[in-house]
């Protein structure tokens, strides 16, 4: 079987090595034209095709150190593959070995410790499911379906950012698979300098084969869902937007969405596919609390649909992932803000209007709270002056769309890019996207994960990433 190098060469994987590999694994492994071959190495994003030169399954810790052990023998090209979900396809690439991580689900939960050890092929949806039992949660993403691995190693950000402060400032510590086949623990105590760099430019050092959250106490019900206007009342709601996200309690996190209106069952039918502008909310605190805060919103002029109410905190943490299946085409322009001015909000309007598909979105999330308040060195994420994320979502389905639906993203990001801090979140970087921006991404702490690259994988065996070069 032929496999591509670390170096990019070609090269001949014989069937015994092949077969005693596979006899040393408790998970399947896949060869191209196998079941679930195609499953594997699918992503979420559609416009990324590629074929690995296999893939292996893991099933726990021994089949990931196994996997890097051949890998390393045979001077393998590795790509990991956790959900998917990078948006510029970086879990699968042509010619590599590929771990599938996504059958290692499990999550344990310590509710008196107030700890949840979640493998890396969790979907945040399992993680959430088994701490709402307790009545407690990580702080994860927006998206249920998504994976908890990506997402930490980035950064990661949700709708209890505002309180707690991004994923990576709540994790107590990661099980590594290093380039030397090792399993180790990072945490405070533990390899701290490793436990830095996995917090932010986390795929560069290992495989992450489990990770511990810490836990709040949220809900089980808390305020949340979104209410939606015409397009025609955006002004309006986007000043609402501004001066409620401004003055609100850390408790309270907003996003506001301009999009045509989906197929929602909360949408009158009428309005499907029309251009509406929409507040979701979610107020993690005491609901009584939250139900008068929100008041505003929901009583502002005539929303053609309200779904903003008392329900459970899993269920507005899966309330989006209809809108974000596996299989369409995505591309998307990223920035971090420091606020949100007027002059931005009339930029929002434009470009929302000019959307070329029924699923693009041009999207502003509250993020601004307590990650502001930690420490820059406290761990590799950057940007701890961002308040604000702005995703202008490009999403369509057919290939000859490809150049329209690109070419509305990237005209309103370089409209709406002068409003940035100046960084952006380096896990909604799309394909195209290169150093400038990943330094951009990284800022100050790109030197420091240099040399911890020098450190823990000096032949960067770990480069099918946004990858930092050993210094
Ligand atoms: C619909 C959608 C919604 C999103 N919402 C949010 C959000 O609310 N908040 C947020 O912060 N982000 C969000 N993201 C971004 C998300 O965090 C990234 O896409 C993330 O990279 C996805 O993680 P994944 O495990 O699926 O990564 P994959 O696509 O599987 O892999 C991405 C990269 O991570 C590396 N990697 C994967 N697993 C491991 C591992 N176990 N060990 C070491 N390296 C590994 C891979 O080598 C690859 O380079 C969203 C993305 C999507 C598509």
């Amino acid at each position: 079987m032929k496999a591509k190098t670390l170096k990019g060469s070609e090269t001949d994987l014989n069937e015994n090595s092949i077969e005693s590999l596979k006899k040393s694994l408790q998970g399947p492994m896949i060869l191209p034209g196998g079941d679930g071959y195609d499953q594997s190495r699918s992503v979420w994003n559609a416009m990324i095709d590629r074929r690995p030169a296999f893939v292996v399954r893991c099933l726990g810790v021994a089949d990931v150190i196994a996997c890097v052990q051949f890998a390393r023998l045979h001077n393998l090209l590795l790509c990991i593959k956790s959900g998917g979900h990078n948006i510029a396809g970086l879990a699968t690439v042509d010619g590599a070995m590929m771990l599938d991580m996504s059958l290692m689900r499990g999550v344990w939960v310590d509710s008196q410790r107030r700890i949840a050890h979640a493998q890396a092929g969790s979907l945040l949806g399992d993680v959430d499911r088994e701490t709402h039992v307790h009545g407690q949660a990580a702080i994860l993403g927006f998206v249920s379906r998504t994976d908890i691995a990506g997402l930490t190693l980035g950064g990661g950000f949700g709708y209890l950012t505002r309180r707690f402060g991004y994923t990576v400032d709540n994790v107590v510590g990661m099980n590594v698979v290093t380039a030397g086949g090792k399993l180790v623990r990072a945490d405070n105590d533990e390899n701290a300098d490793l436990f830095w760099g996995l917090r932010g430019g986390g795929w560069n050092f290992g495989v992450v084969t489990g990770i511990d959250f810490n836990l709040y106490p949220v809900g089980p019900e808390i305020v949340g869902g979104i209410v939606a206007w015409p397009a025609s009342e955006a002004e309006g709601v986007l000043e609402l937007y501004r001066t409620i996200a401004e003055k609100s309690p850390l408790e309270l996190t907003l996003v506001l969405i301009m999009r045509p209106a989906p197929p929602a069952p909360w949408l009158p039918k009428d309005i499907h596919g029309k251009p509406i502008v929409a507040i979701l909310a979610c107020y993690s605190g005491q609901a009584e609390e939250g139900e008068k805060i929100i008041a505003p919103i929901k009583s502002f002029r005539k929303p053609v649909g309200d779904a903003l109410t008392r329900r459970p905190y899993t269920q507005i943490q899966s309330l989006l992932d209809a809108t974000q299946p596996n299989g369409r085409r995505y591309y998307w322009k990223s920035e971090y803000l420091p606020g949100i001015e007027a002059a931005l909000c009339q930029k929002v309007m434009k470009h929302a209007a000019r959307i070329q598909s029924p699923y693009s979105a041009v999207i502003l999330f509250q993020i601004g709270g307590a990650l502001n308040q930690i420490k820059a060195e406290a761990s590799a994420v950057g940007n701890r002056d961002a308040r604000y994320v702005l995703n202008i979502a490009g999403s369509w389905e057919h290939a000859s769309d490809d150049k329209v639906n690109i070419e509305w993203a990237r005209e309103a990001w370089a409209d709406m890019k002068s409003f940035s801090t100046g960084g952006n979140y380096i896990n909604f970087l799309t394909e195209d996207e290169g150093p400038e921006r990943i330094n951009a991404a990284l800022g100050k702490g790109l030197k420091r994960l240099s040399e911890l690259k020098s450190k823990w994988d000096p032949e960067n065996v770990f480069r099918t990433n946004r990858n930092i070069q050993p210094a």
